[in-house]
């Protein structure tokens, strides 16, 4: 199981996740970033980076932010982006593109 970004990245997205991840997993969308399922090698580097907080080991997901294992995973299939597995978010560069339920979200 993989790192997860969760609400608290959404329209914040200040980037620090990113340049610590030593193996460039995490995928920039329009509202979030997502971090790759698959790619991502659970060394823990960006929680200690993220200034909200946003990023969870999934095992240790809060039962109300579960659903976000599920999102990021989804971000890279067919429905979102359909991105796969590219190996590196460098080359990749802002997709423009959300999860629809990131899409959809309204800040409380
Ligand atoms: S846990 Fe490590 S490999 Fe996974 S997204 Fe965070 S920094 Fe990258
Ligand atoms: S460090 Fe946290 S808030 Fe910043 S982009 Fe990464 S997940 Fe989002």
């Amino acid at each position: 199981m993989a790192y997860v970004i969760t609400e608290a990245c959404i329209d914040v997205k200040d980037g620090a996740c990113v340049v610590c991840c030593p193996v460039d997993c995490i995928y920039e969308g329009s509202r979030s970033l997502y971090i790759h399922p698959d790619e991502c090698i659970n060394c823990g580097l960006c929680v200690s980076v993220c200034p909200t907080r946003a990023i969870y080991d999934a095992h240790d997901l809060p039962t109300e932010l579960r659903e976000y294992e599920r999102i990021n995973s989804e971000f890279f299939g067919p429905a979102v982006t359909a991105l796969g597995s590219p190996g590196g978010a460098c080359d990749v560069g802002s997709t423009g593109i959300d999860h629809p339920e990131i899409r959809s979200y309204t800040r409380q």
